[in-house]
């Protein structure tokens, strides 16, 4: 049996060995890579691609396993890809450590995954992206993907999910500041989390604040489209309105047409930002390989020349 039968009967040793080779910055990898995807796309799974974003200690990972737990219950297959921001720049991980998501990640219809945020061309990582074609054409129900705080690693998620969602702590006045700057735009779901014990009062209140800022801020169909939910990661309760909540946007946007819209702009998206990542990386190599470039350069930085002119020349040079 090959490695696309495998994938396609779900078998995880396959499906690890499927990813590694994606998120492979090889040459001979990207090339079996690619053939392997084009594979997949012909046999499209079922599920709902589902973002998790929100700052470090709102407690994503416990939600993550708690949601995740109460799914798996449920008979659902559940895949978990983290968007790890840290991995490259650093070595270390933010969110590496899934050590914390004991019960789930020893269960066999959960498969979890973290990977760079960075792509091997320096731009964004496909490996995700790639890797999420995978778990839906193994079967998987959803596909979690989790990604930290507000930058670039949170855009490119939004490009990749067909539900997106900010999870904040109660009193989270910065994600709140957030709101206004347009946080509402991205954002389908507001999940408040730790509504449990001493703090379940202030997760009431700041899901009050969510939901009269997203009044405020967006207009009256876009803000009825969005929800603000109450959970506890801890006791394990709102899970069901989570779901359910999902389950509604999803059979709404399939209903009125959003939903394929957005799977086609991020089509639209992922194409663009590939083709910008080769031509950043034939500049790069274009530049570092041609003397009379690096010269240029230099007449800049020592006021012999301007550097619109210089820009112009070198365009000049590559385009040839
Ligand atoms: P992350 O950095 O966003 O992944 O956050 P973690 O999942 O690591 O959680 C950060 C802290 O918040 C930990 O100390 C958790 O025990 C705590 N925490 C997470 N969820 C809850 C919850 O539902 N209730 C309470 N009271 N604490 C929680």
């Amino acid at each position: 049996m090959n490695l696309v039968e495998k994938i396609l009967k779900g078998e995880r040793a396959a499906i690890a060995k499927a990813i590694t080779l994606v998120e492979s910055s090889r040459d001979n990898d990207k090339e079996e890579s690619k053939e392997l995807v084009s594979k997949l796309i012909l046999n499209p799974g079922h599920s709902v691609r589902v973002g998790f974003s929100g700052s470090p200690g709102v407690g994503k990972s416990s939600f993550i396993e708690s949601f995740g737990s109460y799914l798996v219950k449920k008979d659902y297959k559940l895949g978990i890809l983290a968007i790890d921001p840290s991995s490259q720049l650093t070595g270390g991980s933010i969110l590496g450590d899934k050590t914390r998501m004991s019960e789930i990640s020893k269960n066999e219809n959960t498969f979890i995954r973290s990977t760079p945020s960075r792509g091997s061309l320096g731009g964004v990582s496909f490996g995700t992206r790639e890797a999420a074609i995978i778990l839906d054409s193994a079967g998987y129900d959803f596909i979690f993907i989790e990604t930290v705080g507000v930058g670039q690693s949170e855009i490119m998620a939004t490009n990749l999910v067909d539900i997106f969602s900010l999870i904040v702590g109660p009193g989270s006045g910065d994600e709140l500041q957030g709101i206004k700057k347009g946080i509402t735009e991205y954002a389908d779901i507001f999940i408040v989390n730790k509504a449990d014990g001493d703090l379940k009062l202030q997760a009431s209140k700041t899901a009050a604040d969510y939901k009269s800022a997203l009044h405020y801020t967006s207009s009256s169909e876009e803000s009825a489209s969005k929800k603000v939910l109450l959970v506890s990661s801890l006791e394990q309760t709102g899970m069901d309105e989570v779901i359910k909540t999902i389950e509604e946007i999803i059979f709404s946007n399939k209903r009125s047409g959003v939903f394929e819209k957005r799977r086609s702009d991020q089509l639209a998206y992922w194409i663009k930002e590939e083709v910008r990542n080769h031509i950043q990386h034939k500049v790069e190599i274009g530049i570092s390989e041609n003397n009379q470039l690096e010269e240029m350069i230099k007449r800049v930085s020592l006021g012999k020349d301007t550097m619109h002119n210089t820009v112009d020349l070198i365009l000049k040079k590559l385009m040839k």
